[in-house]
């Protein structure tokens, strides 16, 4: 996991005292692993979608990261939503910004930082916006290259639209995978968390990011996450965080046009198997609800008619070639003796 570029840090800086805790542990505990951060994130000013939640504790948390600049030897990135907020970070030293999804969706916004940042000396990672559109995604790259901003990556965080999987945002993998054909040299990153939304998917998603060929990771950490202030479900502990990057496997580089597509197609295949993972268990769910009611009136559990109509549905839907007809059958014999056997139970 050595050669992949780590942005770690909390959602967003809450306190002096939380920011410290979070990029000790960081410290500590990546080093333990023989890693180290290339930035420590935190938001500063966040874009939430309900107006009475935390908003970020604003320009007195950037005196803040710049002392935890000084300590830790970290650069600091920030999320940045408008042209004033490059000037309040770079008096404190701080030169490296991201544009949120919810940023990335409104070209004025980006025009007026890319216009900012001209002739001066930022990093910028540019998410993608919250919908799975990459010509926008594309567009706002354009805007900073056009800016002769040089210092560039791209973070995917999934995106908001229509969403049969466990996760907070629909991956869109695809999305991310032809950024980088268009943009082989700009760094590619992952942000699993806000893919994820909860903890217990950004291992997973992590390494299939690397699979695909992405450059690198922005994971958000917290101390205690049970405290955080935003997106509490989703923050690993310092500790966690180290613990999962030991355990990545790093792949090689993407080396022809032919591997692109092959991962863009395993991409493809990866949103289908989250569907189909969520579609099944919700179907048991529901297969439940009906052995409930069945079984209050003194229904058979095994109503042939009904299973017919199931069948010759899926039969009609399919592609239908003979080896395809075959599968088809018997994976519904499968699922349907399930069924009865949860029923009956
Ligand atoms: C964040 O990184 O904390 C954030 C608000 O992300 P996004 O813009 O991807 O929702
Ligand atoms: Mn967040």
């Amino acid at each position: 996991m050595q050669n992949a570029i780590i942005i770690a840090g909390p959602c967003a800086a809450e306190s002096r005292e939380q920011l410290f805790l979070t990029a000790r542990g960081l410290k500590e505990n990546l080093a333990a692993k023989g890693l180290a951060l290339d930035y420590f994130r935190a938001g500063v000013w966040k874009p939430r979608s309900n107006p009475g939640d935390f908003a970020g504790v604003g320009t007195e948390a950037l005196q803040w990261l710049q002392e935890i600049q000084q300590e830790f030897g970290f650069r600091v990135c920030v999320e940045v939503s408008a042209p004033e907020q490059l000037n309040w970070c770079e008096q404190h030293d701080i030169k490296a910004c991201w544009i949120g999804a919810r940023t990335a969706v409104n070209p004025f916004d980006v025009q007026a930082i890319a216009d900012a940042a001209k002739n001066r000396d930022f990093t910028f990672m540019v998410k993608n916006p919250m919908i799975a559109d990459l010509k926008l995604w594309v567009g706002n790259i354009e805007r900073f290259l056009n800016a002769g901003v040089t210092k560039l990556m791209a973070v995917h965080r999934g995106c908001a639209d229509s969403n049969e999987s466990v996760y907070r945002n629909n991956p869109s993998w695809e999305t991310a995978i032809d950024l980088k054909v268009r943009y082989p040299h700009i760094p590619l990153l992952c942000d699993p968390s806000h893919i994820a939304g909860q903890r217990q998917y950004i291992a997973q998603l992590s390494q299939l990011a690397l699979d695909y060929g992405f450059d690198g990771l922005m994971v958000e950490s917290h101390y205690q996450p049970s405290a955080a202030l935003s997106d509490k479900e989703q923050q690993l502990t310092p500790g966690e965080l180290a613990e999962m990057l030991s355990q990545l496997q790093f792949k090689d580089i993407i080396s022809s046009p032919a591997e692109h597509e092959l991962r863009k197609q395993r991409t493809l295949i990866h949103n289908i198997d989250t569907q189909l993972s969520v579609l099944l268990s919700k179907r048991m769910e529901i297969v439940d609800s009906i052995a409930k009611i069945k079984a209050e009136h003194n229904l058979p559990v095994v109503q042939p008619e009904q299973w017919n109509k199931v069948v010759r549905m899926y039969q009609d839907n399919s592609l239908q070639d003979d080896d395809y007809q075959e599968f088809i059958t018997e994976f519904l014999e499968l699922l349907h003796q399930s069924s009865i056997k949860r029923q009956r139970k």
